[in-house]
C-alpha cells in the first residue's frame, strides 16, 4: 500500500516512530492527485507550495521529539465553502470567482494549531446547493468508484477526494445532508455533528440555523481524531454552544451489548432502491449479532421533511446571499448602467441557476402575504419533526437508516428536473431539522459495484453512542476497506 492509502491513525504512528516523513507523505498525496486528479476533478485549488512547508515544519516537530498531535503532518482537504486565509475560497460560484479570504474559518485556525498539511479547496455545488456538485460553477466532480456518475452533493469533492485517496481525511459541511450522502456514494465514512459543536466562524452561510462542518475520513478512528481538533465553543459564533467536549477517541469501543436501536419505518417506504434496502437491513441484523436490540419505530412527521426543508433553507439562503451585491466583495459586473443595473447584472451574471431558483423560492416564502402560510408553517413542522426524535431517543440509543435512497446515479440523469434532486435528501433532512449528530458508514456495495452508506442518528451531544455503535460495526465488519477501482 502508498502511503496516500492509509489512514490518519497508521499515518500517526509512521511519523511518531520516524519511519516516514511528512514531506513524503505528501509528496505522496500529490502524486496520486497527477495520476488521478485529472478524471475525478475533486479540487477547485491545491495549495501545494503551503502544504510542502507545513509538511516540513511538522517533520521538524517529529524530528526534535515535540509532542505531536495525531494530525499533525497530516495531509487534509478542505472544502472551498469554509475560509482560509490568503488562499482563495469561491463556494464554487463565479459571485466569488476573486474572493481571498483575509481570515481563517475557526475550523482552520484549529486544524492549523494542530499542525496539519492542506492539500487543497474541494469543489461542491455552488453555495453548497445541490446533492451531485454538478451545481458548481467550475467543474463536475466524478465519483472514484464509477467516473460516470455524480460524487453526491454539496461536498462531493471532499468525498471523492478522500475515496480516491488523493487526501487522507477533508472537512466537508452538512446542511440537509451534504457530508451524509456524499460520504455514502463515494464509500467513506462522514458525520455531521451536533448542531452548534464545531463553530461555524467563517463557514460561508447557506442555512445558518442547518450549516454544520464535519469530517470526512476512511474510517471511523479518523473521524474521531478530526471531531477532536474541530469541536468547541467559539466566542466568534453566538450559536456555537457551550458544552464540554470529550475526548472522542475514549468512545472508540468494540462493544454495543444491550444499546438500542430504533428502524423508523417511514424510511424503508416507497422511493427507496431494493438493493439498498437490502443491504442497510443486513448491516443492521449485524448489530444484534453484536448484542444490541434492534426494533422498528416510528417517526410520524418524516414525510414532510423534505418540504420543510426546501421552504426554511432557501428562507434563511435568501437573507444570507442578499451581501453579495458587487459594492463590497466579489464579481460586479462589468459596465453598468446606473447603481441598481449594478446590482442586477452582477446578481445575474454571479448566481448560478440552482442558487437563483433557490434565492426565489426563499423570498417568496418570506414575502409578505405568503410568510404564514409557508414560512412559519414550515417552522411549526421543522418543530414537530423534532419531537419525532425526542420522543425517539426516549425509547432508543440510536436510530438507523438509509444514507441515500440510491446509490450513486449517472452524471446529467437529474439536472433536468431539480425535484428529483431535491428527494436525494429524502433521509438526511430529517436530522437536520433537529440538529441532530449523524454518521454515515459504509455497509455494501450494489450488483454494480456502487457504494451503500449506513445512517446512525444519536440525541443531540451524544457524538459517543454514535461513534462507539459506529466503531463496532467497522470492527466486526470489512466494508470500510473496499477501495474503489481508480
Ligand atoms: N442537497 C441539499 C440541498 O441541496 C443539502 C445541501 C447541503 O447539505 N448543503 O440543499
Amino acid at each position: 500500500m502508498s502511503l496516500n492509502q492509509l489512514t490518519a491513525h497508521e499515518l500517526h504512528e509512521k511519523l511518531k516512530a520516524r519511519e516516514i516523513t511528512s514531506v513524503e507523505l505528501t509528496e505522496s498525496v500529490y502524486g496520486r492527485i497527477d495520476a488521478v486528479e485529472p478524471q475525478v476533478k475533486g479540487y477547485l485549488t491545491l495549495t501545494k507550495d503551503i502544504a510542502l512547508k507545513q509538511a516540513q515544519k511538522a517533520d521538524e516537530g517529529f524530528v526534535n521529539g515535540d509532542d505531536m498531535s495525531p494530525l499533525a503532518g497530516i495531509p487534509i482537504a478542505i472544502k472551498d465553502v469554509i475560509c482560509t486565509k490568503d488562499v482563495k475560497t469561491t463556494c464554487a460560484s463565479k459571485i466569488l470567482s476573486n474572493f481571498v479570504p483575509p481570515y481563517d474559518a475557526t475550523v482552520m485556525t484549529k486544524l492549523n494549531q494542530q499542525g496539519i498539511v492542506m492539500v487543497g479547496k474541494t469543489n461542491m455545488d455552488e453555495f453548497a446547493m445541490g446533492s451531485s456538485t454538478e451545481n458548481s460553477a467550475y467543474q463536475i466532480t466524478h465519483n472514484p468508484w464509477n467516473l460516470d456518475t455524480i460524487p453526491g452533493g454539496s461536498s462531493g469533492g471532499s468525498a471523492a477526494v478522500v475515496s480516491a485517496d488523493t487526501a487522507i481525511c477533508s472537512l466537508g459541511s452538512d446542511t440537509g445532508g451534504s457530508i451524509r450522502q456524499p460520504a455514502a456514494l463515494c464509500g467513506v465514512v462522514g458525520m455531521k455533528p451536533t448542531y452548534g459543536r464545531v463553530s461555524r466562524y467563517g463557514l460561508i452561510a447557506f442555512a445558518s440555523s442547518l450549516d454544520q462542518i464535519g469530517p470526512f475520513t476512511k474510517d471511523v478512528t479518523d473521524c474521531a481524531l478530526v471531531l477532536n481538533a474541530i469541536c468547541g465553543n467559539d466566542e466568534m459564533d453566538s450559536t456555537a454552544v457551550d458544552v464540554q467536549v470529550p475526548d472522542f477517541t475514549q468512545a472508540l469501543i468494540n462493544d454495543i451489548k444491550g444499546l438500542k436501536i430504533g428502524v423508523p419505518k417511514e424510511y424503508f417506504a416507497e422511493g427507496i432502491d431494493t438493493e439498498v434496502a437490502e443491504i442497510v437491513n443486513e448491516a443492521i441484523s449485524e448489530f444484534e449479532k453484536l448484542g444490541a436490540t434492534v426494533e422498528e419505530i416510528s417517526l410520524p412527521h418524516t414525510e414532510y421533511a423534505i418540504a420543510t426543508y426546501y421552504i426554511l433553507a432557501p428562507a434563511e439562503a435568501s437573507a444570507n446571499l442578499a451581501r453579495y451585491d458587487g459594492v463590497r466583495y466579489g464579481y460586479r459586473a462589468d459596465e453598468p448602467a446606473n447603481m441598481i443595473d449594478m446590482y442586477k447584472k452582477t446578481r445575474s451574471e454571479g448566481f448560478g441557476e440552482e442558487v437563483k431558483r433557490r434565492i426565489m423560492l426563499g423570498t417568496f416564502a418570506l414575502s409578505a402575504g405568503y410568510q404564514d402560510a409557508y414560512y412559519k408553517k414550515a417552522q411549526k413542522v421543522r418543530t414537530l419533526i423534532r419531537s419525532d426524535f425526542d420522543k425517539a431517543f426516549e425509547k432508543v440509543d440510536i436510530i438507523a437508516t438509509p444514507t441515500s435512497p440510491t446509490p450513486a446515479f449517472r452524471i446529467g440523469e437529474r439536472t433536468a428536473d431539480p425535484l428529483q434532486m431535491y428527494l436525494c435528501d429524502v433521509m438526511t433532512t430529517p436530522a437536520s431539522h433537529a440538529g441532530l449528530p449523524g454518521i454515515s458508514l459504509p455497509c455494501g456495495l450494489v450488483e454494480s459495484g456502487l457504494p451503500v452508506g449506513l445512517q446512525l442518528l444519536a440525541a443531540p451531544f451524544d457524538e459517543e453512542t454514535l461513534l462507539r455503535t459506529a466503531f463496532t460495526f467497522e470492527q466486526n465488519t470489512e466494508h470500510h476497506l473496499q477501495r474503489p477501482k481508480l
